[in-house]
């Protein structure tokens, strides 16, 4: 069905400095209609070499500006973004699916917040030096930019995850040729529109629109590309691999994960259960970093179990435009069915279904009835071997599940390919410390949830990824490193 009420919004590439159109488009969905309000450019092969051409052009002046001058830059960069935060965040909102409020105190605030991070950050940075006296030499190392990035981003928080890669990529001195998701380009395109009068030369960020397979493959595969920073699907990443390995590239991937909670019976559940309602739910349950396996002592078990779920099912679901809402639409009908398909087989394995999905009825304003929307659902009694319980679901759906010793729990909570996040509750500080320790998990969050330093890496083990971001380790990847003796 078509929105008839506005004219369709059509994005255009962005390639050394200039808009321009493509010869095809794909149909973009607003989530919370079901209605296709944009028209998003189905870039190819011809498009990329078109970008990775200005990105190549614009590589030697900007790479030989200093630091400082590209700092002051990504700062007018910030501060542009931050003057139109309420309609980037309404754009967000209509192309995502996620509420308004999530938009306006999450992913913006973020994607502005990326940008000053990694102008102050690139100033601060020192390189290594060792002195030889008994053979009369010194040696130091010398970090360069790579050259064209191509960084490819999903579509769970599309600004703040392509930001997160975009500002350390032009900080090093790299020009970039971008690829933000299909589903969710919005934004990127409107950022394009403020990247000239922030100063940011043509040809510094290049950002190609289309799917992953024509137009993400093909910036994977071109030659002239030698890093990809990657942020999406474990089953992407391999194919990403396969495709870059003929060419040697740099790559950064960072996957999806199962990420557990673990709950011992001394946790403050007064802290415990409003955070693990906000790590299963925040965002319909979609992102990277979400809860969704939830080990509980058995002795606070029933009491902690009874407690969530009538906390959970206070979370109102509906039109992410509203401010009140908490839980906005999935970010598309297909994902929303295979979202709903492991909540039916939890079901067929026996486990119990608490609320949402299937128990509880989910009433839906007027103009949303043909929206993308879930209810917060909860799962107990769901075996550790169940597909609920191993692979990764992306949507409001989390397990509860109880658990004897601490040995047992880690075991369990490690017994996943995937080993992104986990938040541990307790209140023995030598406990936090074991157990975090013994994690098999790239972030772990003790008695809290998603408090981000960016200066500290950021990133998955096992299936979750490969490589770190963050001050020093985004710094790393982006630029390569040599070193140099020098005998007297
Ligand atoms: P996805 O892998 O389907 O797509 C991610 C991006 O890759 C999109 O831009 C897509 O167009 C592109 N792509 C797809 N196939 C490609 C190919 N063959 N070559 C090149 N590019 C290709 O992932 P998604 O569904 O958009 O995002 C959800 C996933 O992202 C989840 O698994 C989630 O956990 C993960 N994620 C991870 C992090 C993290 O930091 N670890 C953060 C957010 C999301």
């Amino acid at each position: 069905t078509m929105a008839h009420s506005e004219a369709l919004l059509v994005l255009e590439n962005f390639i050394a400095g200039k808009f321009v159109p493509c010869s095809s488009y794909i149909d973009s969905y607003n989530p919370s209609t079901g209605d296709v309000y944009c028209r998003v450019p189905d870039s190819g092969k011809e498009e990329v070499e078109a970008a990775v051409k200005a990105a190549k052009a614009a590589f030697p002046i900007w790479s030989s500006k200093s630091p400082l001058e590209r700092s002051q830059i990504l700062n007018k960069l910030a501060d542009l973004i931050e003057h139109d935060l309420e309609a980037f965040a309404q754009a967000e909102s209509k192309d995502q699916g996620k509420t308004i409020t999530f938009a306006r105190t999450v992913d913006i605030p973020r994607a502005v917040y990326n940008f000053r991070f990694f102008a102050s950050s690139i100033l601060h940075h020192t390189t290594e030096c060792t002195e030889m006296a008994s053979v009369g030499c010194v040696h130091y190392t010398s970090r360069a930019p790579v050259g064209v990035a191509g960084l490819i981003s999903p579509w769970n928080l599309p600004l703040y995850l392509l930001t997160w890669k975009i500002a350390p990529a032009i900080a090093c001195g790299n020009t970039v040729v971008a690829k933000p998701s299909e589903m969710t380009s919005v934004t990127a395109w409107m950022m394009c529109k403020l990247l000239e009068k922030a100063g940011v030369p043509h040809g510094v960020v290049n950002v190609v629109f289309g799917t992953g397979a024509k137009a993400g493959e093909a910036l994977v595969c071109h030659p002239d590309v030698p890093l990809i920073s990657f942020t999406g699907s474990t089953l992407t990443a391999q194919r990403i691999t396969e495709k870059s390995a003929p060419h040697c590239k740099r790559l950064s991937l960072e996957l999806g994960g199962k990420n557990p909670a673990i709950v011992f019976d001394d946790a403050d559940l007064s802290q415990c259960i409003p955070t693990t309602l906000r790590s299963s739910f925040a965002n319909q349950g979609e992102i990277c970093l979400c809860t969704s396996r939830i080990f509980v002592q058995r002795g606070i078990y029933s009491e902690f179990l009874k407690r969530f779920v009538a906390e959970a099912k206070k979370w109102k679901v509906g039109n992410p435009s509203d401010p009140t809402v908490d839980v906005g639409a999935l970010i598309s009908k297909e994902h929303l069915e295979k979202v709903r398909s492991y909540v039916k087989k939890a079901q067929a394995e026996g486990a119990r279904v608490l609320c949402g999905e299937g128990v509880n009825s989910l009433a839906l304003p007027t103009g949303n009835q043909k929206g993308y929307f879930m209810l917060p659902t909860v799962i107990a009694e769901v075996k550790d071997e169940s597909s609920c319980m191993q692979e990764e679901i992306f949507g409001p759906v989390t397990c509860v599940v109880a658990f004897d010793t601490e040995d047992e729990v880690i075991e369990r909570a490690n017994g996943v390919k995937y080993g992104l996040a986990a938040t541990v509750w307790s209140s023995n500080v030598g406990r936090v410390h074991r157990v975090a320790r013994r994690l098999q998990s790239g972030l772990v969050w003790t008695n809290c949830w998603l408090i981000r330093d960016l200066n500290l890496p950021f990133g998955g083990m096992k299936a979750s990824g490969i490589g770190r971001e963050g001050a020093k380790d985004s710094y790393e990847f982006f630029t390569e490193v040599k070193t140099i003796t020098i005998k007297h």
